[in-house]
């Protein structure tokens, strides 16, 4: 899951941060992450911290098939960070009849083990 070019963002999720690349030529945030910057080729990279507000731009709920470890059905939403990225997480503790675009969302964390610990997203 992680690999170079992600390594910063399993980092600061372990420490609950939501980090968002930057480019420290152009200071252009994107997400999700790679090695160049899309707007102004520089290679030379950093992260800032998120603020972990965000709202939904779409969303879908997974039903079938299921998931190892994963109780469906599962809320799945493209959340628009306010930093302006957009990006892919689980939304925890809404209901699939509930889910709306637009809907505030907060980030939080869940540590599955030393390795690992994953964002999700709950309703402000
Ligand atoms: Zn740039």
């Amino acid at each position: 899951m992680a690999n170079r070019d992600s390594a910063y963002f399993w980092e600061g999720a372990a420490l609950g941060e939501l980090r968002i690349q930057r480019c420290n030529a152009c200071g252009a945030l994107r997400h999700p992450p790679g090695p160049a910057c899309p707007g102004c080729g520089a290679l030379d990279r950093g992260h800032l911290v998120a603020s972990g507000l965000g709202t939904v731009f779409s969303y879908v709920v997974h039903r079938h098939p299921p998931i190892p470890g994963k109780e469906l059905p599962l809320v799945i939403a493209l959340i628009d960070l306010d930093e302006g990225v957009r990006m892919v997480g689980e939304v925890s503790g809404v209901e699939p009849e509930e889910m709306a675009i637009g809907m505030r969302l907060r980030v939080d964390f869940a540590r599955v083990d030393d390795e690992l610990t994953l964002p999700f997203w709950r309703r402000v």
